[in-house]
């Protein structure tokens, strides 16, 4: 597994809590200040800019008619997703109707595709609204889907220690994809 990989650039989105990860690939996007403007206008914002790309370079596990769902970049847990309306919206109170009904039904079938992928026995689910609420890319709004498991801070670095997570990534996004 080792190797190669660097040469797949993922171009993907998220949001840093400020913990330490030992997966250095990922972190130098953040470093670099990369996919987290201060002032995301929509040529700048992550979010309007990732569903240009490929699936495999952006992280995209599926695309839907108003929203789509993303891999987060900095992930909490494996499979850590996002779901995002293609629209730059910043306040969940200011999208339609449909909007909001696809973004909801996509969190379900997100829940679905990943409790069957890796069994997950929990979530954290939701929206960071303003960046005082601690959204990091608080100009596009997106809903948080993050699989728990018992045990699982104990996991990630045990992940990180391996230095696997760029495949990981990869797979990850193959798997939730092929079976969404
Ligand atoms: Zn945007």
């Amino acid at each position: 597994m080792e190797g190669s990989g660097a040469e797949h650039r993922q171009d993907g989105v998220g949001e840093s809590d400020g913990l330490e990860r030992l997966w250095t690939p990922h972190r130098m996007a953040y470093i670099k200040g990369e996919s987290k403007p201060d002032d995301a206008t929509e040529q700048q914002c992550p979010f309007c800019r990732i569903p240009a790309l490929d699936d495999e370079a952006g992280l995209i596990v599926h695309r839907g008619e108003l929203a789509y769902v993303v891999l987060n970049l900095y992930p909490y847990a494996p499979g850590h997703l996002m779901v995002c309306p293609y629209r730059h919206v910043a306040d969940y109170a200011d999208t339609t109707v449909e909007e909001a009904v696809e973004i909801a039904d996509l969190t379900k079938k997100a829940m679905t595709v990943i409790r069957s992928v890796s069994g997950a026995q929990g979530f954290n689910i939701g929206m960071n609204q303003g960046a005082i609420a601690g959204a990091g890319i608080a100009a596009h709004l997106h809903q948080h889907v993050v699989p728990r498991w018992a045990g699982d801070q104990n996991f990630m670095p045990i992940i990180g220690r391996t230095k696997v997570l760029p495949q990981l990534m990869t797979d990850t996004r193959d798997l939730l994809s092929a079976s969404w």
